[in-house]
């Protein structure tokens, strides 16, 4: 079989987009197109323009928002401020918390979700923490308000990982509509890609001014000159920054991504998770995470529970058939910058042993998705 785990769709209409900016526009860098992309998405989401600052990456989305929350919060001196953070994540999360100069705390997760588990979280408490940062694993933004109430109880901010979650509602309204910080990734395989690239969405003006400076070294209100296709000659600087800005040519792709994502890649995505879980309800020895009836969910990844520690001869037996499995992710706190297991978090480790992610893209048919569930119901049964 040729299927492939994740992969990027783009075709013509990309390509000429991207064409357009070269022949046409001659202006690769952060320019009209990048401002254009940022009003699409605020348009899409139901937020100001100004509240979308799109970055090169979703890991440096997530880097400035925590170091925004960190210069905002007052912390000075000291052990540096800390963020609670579920270990089961890509280890971007991990990374863009150490490299804002704050320490990740990892949590364990819920075993049915994936997700942070909050009672866990409250344990990891202290005079230093700063910030909480959701991922919504498996695009699920699980217990989101009750995250968004724990931060308020415990003065924190709220950093979301919504990397997975591009395209998703909770309880109606859609991720990054409505919270504090929350970061999206448009990398190659994700929801919607501009190639490489992210954004954050900040519901706090002082947090996306730093945030709109720091993502072109910090100069300030460098954003407007560009989009004006000018440059400030006589700027300031008063923080570090970086050169996190996002390019016309990924903008370019960004957009024309973002028309396809309602007719196209959100039916997709929907259609091929439900024949999956359609595939393997009821099948001993696996089990589906759980998501909330009320969420409206776009799947990013397929993460699976085989059960009984059958999960590397389940890998194997789907090898053996041309069909690829992931592993979203080795904990972070196994890690040796981060610990190297040094902490035990029980259930992230048990899931660990059990997560195996199917192939999920909208380049999938649904012929794939039973051909995959047929070798995965015999290797789980044998
Ligand atoms: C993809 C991803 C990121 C990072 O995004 P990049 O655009 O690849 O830098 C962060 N967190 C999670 C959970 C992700 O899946």
């Amino acid at each position: 079989m040729n299927i492939r785990l994740s992969r990027s769709i783009v075709g013509e209409a990309e390509a000429e987009a991207v064409s357009r900016i070269i022949l046409e526009d001659g202006y690769l860098g952060m320019g009209n197109e990048t401002r254009l992309f940022e009003a699409d998405l605020a348009a899409w989401l139901g937020v100001g323009p100004s509240q979308v600052i799109s970055v090169n990456s979703g890991t440096a989305a997530l880097h400035l928002a925590v170091e925004a929350v960190a210069a905002l919060s007052g912390h000075k001196g000291g052990p540096p401020p800390e963020v609670l953070v579920p270990s089961l994540t890509f280890v971007a999360s991990f990374q863009a918390i150490s490299a804002a100069g704050c320490v990740p705390v990892a949590c364990d997760v819920l075993p049915h979700t994936g997700t942070i588990d909050l009672e866990d979280a409250a344990q990891r408490l202290s005079p230093h923490t700063v910030a909480i940062m959701p991922v919504h694993y498996a695009s699920n933004p699980w217990q989101l308000e009750q995250t968004h109430a724990f931060a308020h109880e415990h003065g924190l901010r709220v950093v979301e990982d919504a990397a997975h979650a591009f395209g998703c509602r909770h309880h109606g309204r859609k991720i990054g509509s409505f919270g504090d910080l929350v970061c999206f990734s448009f990398d190659g395989i994700k929801n919607i890609t501009s190639g490489e690239g992210g954004c954050v969405v900040a519901f706090d003006p002082e947090a996306a001014r730093l945030m709109a400076d720091a993502r072109l070294l910090s100069v300030q209100n460098d954003s407007a000159q560009r989009f004006s296709g000018s440059r400030s000659w006589d700027p300031d600087v008063l923080r570090q920054g970086w050169r996190y800005h996002m390019s016309n040519i990924m903008a370019a792709i960004g957009r024309v991504q973002l028309t396809r994502l309602d007719a196209e890649f959100i039916p997709a995505r929907r259609r091929l998770a439900a024949l999956y879980a359609e595939e393997l309800s009821d099948l001993p020895g696996l089990t589906l995470l759980e998501q909330d009836t009320d969420d409206f969910i776009v799947p990013h990844i397929l993460p699976v529970r085989i059960l009984h520690d059958r999960k590397e001869a389940v890998r194997a037996a789907l090898a053996a058939q041309g069909i690829p499995a992931g592993i979203h992710y080795k904990p972070n706190h196994l890690l040796a910058f981060f610990g190297g297991g040094r902490l035990s978090l029980p259930v992230t480790e048990q899931l660990y042993r059990e997560l195996l992610t199917l192939p999920l893209h909208p380049g999938l048919n649904e012929t794939d998705v039973k051909n995959v569930c047929t070798v995965l119901r015999q290797a789980v049964r044998s």
